[in-house]
């Protein structure tokens, strides 16, 4: 009997993370897990190498995305999973946030060029082609340039590239339950990443009856950024609400502390996440979940 480990989310070069999607899912096998989620930023340009390296590694690939979405002005990190990746109306609303993110890092990075030097130029050597660009792309350039020591630096509280500073600039996000509506139209799983991860305002309080009106289905408890008594919290009203509950490592590759397989989901959830996806999972691991 096996029992299956399970990492549903993750970033490879095809959005902020640091490792090739073949090279993550190399990665995955050495961390000694039969399943592993690829949910890079608004896109899901990795999913064919995954599926390829899954293969060649014997490890089972959960097919998603990390969709940014907002909350009354709120940033709400939304993991959809098994969905149409063709599908049109949520192509057209990540597309757009991909371009909007763009014209936000140009912005930000006029912004913090003024106290410390860099050009856009350097952000882009950053960034792999056709990659979503974030932030920590900019970090990226400001380590390189010697302004900071690493990622971690640039987005500490005040840091060049923090929330609530002079250099942010947001970007387009659609309402998370639009987008929640998107992927269920799409056949997919709506899971909210990291609710309770202390970053920006924190969550609108209404932001998750929200969510679950709009036919959300998980709800994302296991994650280093929750304490306890988030923990808890999570526990109760997925409880209450009957909704599928996951735990990830958020790996960024060698762009955070984050190590893959850190925390897990249990089989049975991902079971749950199979049934209700449009789509199987992939790859060459398990094409169930046996415990
Ligand atoms: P953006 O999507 O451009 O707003 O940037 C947010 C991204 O920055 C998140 O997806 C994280 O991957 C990354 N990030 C946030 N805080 C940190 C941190 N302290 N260290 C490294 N990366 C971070
Ligand atoms: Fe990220
Ligand atoms: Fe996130
Ligand atoms: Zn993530």
């Amino acid at each position: 009997m096996t029992i299956a480990r399970i990492d549903p989310h993750t970033h490879s070069v095809v959005s902020d993370g640091t490792d090739t999607p073949a090279g993550l899912v190399a990665e995955a096998a050495r961390a000694g897990l039969d399943v592993v989620g690829l949910t890079d930023h608004d896109t899901t340009a990795g999913w064919s190498e995954a599926v390829a390296a899954g293969v060649e590694h014997g490890v089972s690939i959960l097919r998603g995305m990390e969709i940014s979405t907002q909350y009354e002005h709120r940033s709400i990190h939304l993991l959809a999973y098994l969905f149409d990746p063709a599908d049109a109306g949520l192509l057209a609303r990540t597309e757009r946030a991909r371009s909007s993110r763009v014209e936000r890092a140009r912005m930000m990075v006029e912004r913090i060029a003024e106290d410390f030097p860099i050009t856009w130029e350097q952000v882009a050597e950053q960034v792999t082609a056709g990659a979503t660009i974030g932030r920590p792309h900019i970090a990226d350039a400001l380590v390189a340039a010697g302004h900071v020591p690493d990622r971690s630096a640039a987005f500490a509280p005040g840091g060049p590239v923090a929330n609530r500073t002079k250099y942010y600039v947001p970007h387009y996000a659609p309402d998370v339950q639009e987008a929640i509506e998107l992927v269920r139209a799409a056949g997919g799983v709506p899971v909210i990443a990291h609710p309770f991860a202390a970053r920006g305002r924190g969550l609108h309080p209404e932001a998750i009856p929200a969510a679950i009106e709009a036919g959300l289905l998980g709800v994302e408890i296991e994650h280093r950024d929750h304490d306890d008594d988030a923990r808890a919290q999570l526990r109760r009203l997925a409880g209450r609400e009957g909704l599928i509950v996951t735990g990830s490592s958020d790996y960024h590759g060698r762009g955070k502390v984050n190590r893959l397989g850190e925390n897990l989901t249990a089989p049975d959830q991902l079971e749950r996440i199979v049934a209700a996806g449009s789509l199987p999972l992939t790859g060459g691991g398990p094409a169930g979940v046996s415990t």
